[in-house]
């Protein structure tokens, strides 16, 4: 698995953090792309939802945490119509099994001389179990159809966002790929680097054994997979190949299509500020008779690999996310840092939160009692600044912050956190236990906030604006913040005199 996303453990952010900071070209496209989408998703909203966008965000986090509750009966009921329709549904409890079962599947047909080839379409879950290694290492030479995923995989890099897996990279990195890898003639168009790869792609597609690919979406009443893309790459490579598999978690099972709805207007307005993916194709069993298209063979490999253990815990709530991406764009430390700095797949808020619980609950009880996962992500916890922007941006109100929060607990009680973090709470417990020194500490912020407000060249209140000594790091990339308006004290001195 590439090292961007599968670090040794226990993984230390802090380098891969510096570094990131320090490149002036990830800051621009990140910071860029991230912020661009976050206001467009804000705007799109409004436009089309207004004040009802809370109370459709209410229905898609009741519907989906409904899902979870009723798990193990949406499942059976998934299974037994999704083998009525003719797909054939295998159950995986771990990443490896749920390659060794696509493994298999691809032996049955290299007894027959094929399943040398694979196209792939974007899934998360592929990365998370290394699918493509597993494949690579068999002989069956796989594509990533999907344009950014492609790009990434003929530069032997690893995504880095949810939704947007090549943001750190912009057209021009493209154009010299597309030309060192593909022999391809030098453009920064975009047009004319789409159809680059589409001619690259195109033949590929025809000749491939298996089709691989994720999903949004499981209807359990229908036993179908709804799948949402924007370059119609799903649709081709199961349309292909003889035989496709569906690799998917859990956690995707809903009712049906009758609770489908909330989720198709959440998902690409959350995530790219789209009214709809423009494709959002169902695939519901294997070619029948007198079709033309459509896999001979359809497989669904049901990926556990930890979900169960995080349905059972805490922190349950995580499984109602859609992989939409907001919360990533959302994020004043992703647009940071980016996505490699997270080490592993699911970066930004989400993946600080899930990352830590996925691998404890797959650590089985041992894991859980010393808590592995979260020794092993020491820093993700502390990867907010708790300012609330993902909960806010999240489509089904996942309390990302209350986590975060939770786990800083827990690696305090298991002294696990940094010794600086204690000597600051020591110190700002010290001063809140003496009000006159706290009210003296209050007024020197003020008059530095005033000291601010009074100077109008921005050069000469620049010191100001710097945190000196062992606190320079946190100003370096930052101004720093400034207290305005009223203050607590004074609020609530005015609010008891009432
Ligand atoms: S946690 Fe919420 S905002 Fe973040 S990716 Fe999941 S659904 Fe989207």
């Amino acid at each position: 698995m590439n090292p961007l996303i599968a670090p040794a453990l226990p993984f230390d952010m802090k380098p891969r953090a510096r570094e990131a900071v320090r490149d002036l070209k990830l800051q621009q496209f990140v910071g860029n792309a991230t912020h661009l989408k976050d206001t467009q998703r804000g705007g799109i909203f409004d436009r089309d939802f207004g004040a009802e966008y809370d109370a459709l965000r209410t229905v898609a986090r009741d519907t989906k945490q409904y899902a979870l509750d009723h798990l193990d009966e949406l499942l059976e009921r998934f299974i037994a119509n999704a083998e009525k329709s003719g797909a054939t549904v295998h159950a995986a409890t771990t990443g490896r099994e749920a390659c060794d079962i696509a493994l298999s599947i691809a032996r049955a047909h290299q007894a027959h001389g094929r399943a040398q080839s694979c196209v792939k379409s974007k899934s998360m879950v592929t990365e998370e179990i290394g699918l493509l290694p597993a494949f690579e290492a068999a002989g069956i030479k796989t594509l990533e159809t999907d344009l950014g995923e492609f790009i990434l995989q003929i530069d032997g890099d690893a995504p880095s966002h949810i939704v947007t897996p090549m943001i750190h990279k912009d057209r021009v990195a493209t154009a010299k790929s597309f030309v060192r890898e593909l022999g391809a003639r030098y453009t920064e168009d975009p047009t004319e680097l789409t159809m680059i790869a589409r001619a690259h792609m195109r033949g590929l597609y025809r000749a491939a054994d298996i089709g691989v690919s994720g999903a949004n979406f499981l209807l359990a009443d229908e036993g179908s997979a709804v799948i949402c893309t924007n370059e119609g790459n799903f649709d081709l490579s199961v349309g292909g190949p003889p035989v496709h598999i569906v690799f998917v978690g859990i956690e995707k099972l809903i009712r049906g299509a009758r609770d489908l709805a909330p989720f198709l207007k959440l998902l690409a307005r959350s995530g790219t500020a789209q009214p709809l993916t423009i494709y959002t194709s169902f695939v519901c069993g294997p070619r029948r008779a007198g079709e033309h298209g459509g896999p001979k063979e359809l497989h669904f490999v049901l990926v556990d690999a930890g979900r169960v253990g995080v349905l059972a815990s805490e922190k349950r709530d995580l499984l109602r996310c859609i992989r939409c991406g907001a919360c990533l764009n959302a994020c004043p430390v992703y647009r940071k840092v980016g996505g490699h700095s997270y080490g592993s797949m699911y970066a930004g808020p989400i993946g600080a939160v899930l990352t830590p619980e996925l691998e404890r609950a797959q650590g089985g009880a041992n894991a859980s009692q010393s808590g592995a996962g979260l020794a092993n992500y020491p820093d993700l916890p502390r990867a907010s600044s708790l300012c609330g922007a993902c909960y806010e941006a999240c489509p089904v109100k996942i309390d990302i912050p209350k986590f975060l929060l939770h786990d800083r607990t827990r690696l305090r009680e298991r002294g696990l956190s940094p010794k600086s973090e204690g000597a600051t709470l020591a110190l700002w417990r010290w001063l809140a236990e003496r009000p006159t020194l706290f009210r003296m500490a209050i007024g020197a912020v003020r008059l530095h906030a005033r000291m601010l407000g009074q100077k109008d060249s921005r050069d000469e209140r620049a010191w100001l604006t710097r945190v000196p000594g062992p606190g320079a790091g946190w100003t370096q990339s930052r101004d720093l913040g400034v207290a305005t308006g009223e203050s607590f004290r004074e609020w609530f001195s005015k609010r008891g005199s009432r």
